[in-house]
C-alpha cells in the first residue's frame, strides 16, 4: 500500500502541534514545532483570516490522516467502513484506525513511530499468535497475541523504542510485556482513551457534505 514519504515535520507544524511522526526527535529539543512554530512555507507565519467551517473540517481530516499514515483514499475507505457499522460513524473510525497492526505495535512500544511500525512488519519481524504477518493495515482483533520475532529482538528500532518508553502516553486498551516483547490488544479503543485532542465531529461533517 502507497504511503506519504514527504517532509514529517511539515505536516506537525502545518497543523500547529505535535503530532509525534518521528520517535525520539519528538521528544528532544530538535523537534521543528519547538524551534519553528509556525506553519511551513513562505507564508507560515502570516496571521490568517477566521478560518471558514471547511478549512477546519479539512485540516481536521488531514490532522488524523497524518497520525495514522494513511493515505486518502484509504482513509475514505475507513470512513466508509465507519459509516456502515452500528453505533457513531467517529467512534468507529478511530477503532478502525487504532487497531491496524502498525498502530498497535506503536502504542504497545515496540517502534518508535507507525512508520518505523510499518517498515518492522513489511520486514517480518511481527508475528500475530504466533505466525508473521507482514500487512501494516491488518486489523488487531481484542485478545489476540503480537509479538516481536525472538531474532528480531535486537533491531534497533525495537532497541530506541523500548529506551524511549517511559516518555510515551500509556494506553489503558494495551497492554505490553516489554521483556517478553509481547503484548495484546486489552479491549475497543475509545477516542476519549486517546491522547492527542480529536475532533472527529469535523471528519464526520466534511465526508458527509
Ligand atoms: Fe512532529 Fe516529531 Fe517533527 Fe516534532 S520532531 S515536528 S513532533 S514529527
Amino acid at each position: 500500500m502507497a504511503r506519504y514519504t514527504g517532509a514529517k515535520c511539515k505536516l506537525c507544524r502545518r497543523e500547529g502541534m505535535k503530532l509525534f511522526l518521528k520517535g525520539e526527535r519528538c521528544y528532544s529539543s530538535s523537534c521543528a514545532i519547538e524551534r519553528r512554530p509556525y506553519g511551513p512555507g513562505e507564508h507560515g507565519r502570516r496571521r490568517g483570516r477566521k478560518p471558514s467551517d471547511y478549512k477546519l473540517q479539512l485540516r481536521e481530516k488531514q490532522k488524523v490522516r497524518a497520525i495514522y499514515g494513511v493515505l486518502e483514499r484509504q482513509f475514505r475507505l475507513y470512513f466508509a467502513e465507519a459509516n456502515r457499522r452500528k453505533g457513531a460513524t467517529g467512534e468507529n473510525l478511530f477503532n478502525l484506525l487504532e487497531k491496524r497492526l502498525d498502530n498497535v505495535i506503536y502504542r504497545l512500544g515496540f517502534a518508535p513511530s507507525r512508520a518505523s511500525a510499518r517498515q518492522l512488519i513489511r520486514h517480518k519481524h511481527v508475528l500475530i499468535n504466533g505466525d508473521v504477518c507482514d500487512i501494516p493495515s491488518r486489523q488487531v482483533r481484542v485478545g489476540e497475541v503480537l509479538a516481536i520475532r525472538a531474532k528480531s529482538q535486537n533491531v534497533p528500532q525495537v532497541v530506541q523504542s523500548l529506551k524511549d518508553n517511559a516518555k510515551r502516553d500509556r494506553l489503558p486498551f494495551v497492554e505490553a510485556d516489554v521483556k517478553k516483547l509481547e503484548g495484546r490488544l486489552l479491549a475497543e479503543p475509545q477516542l476519549s482513551d486517546l491522547p492527542i485532542p480529536i475532533q472527529e465531529n469535523l471528519i464526520v461533517e466534511l465526508y458527509s457534505k
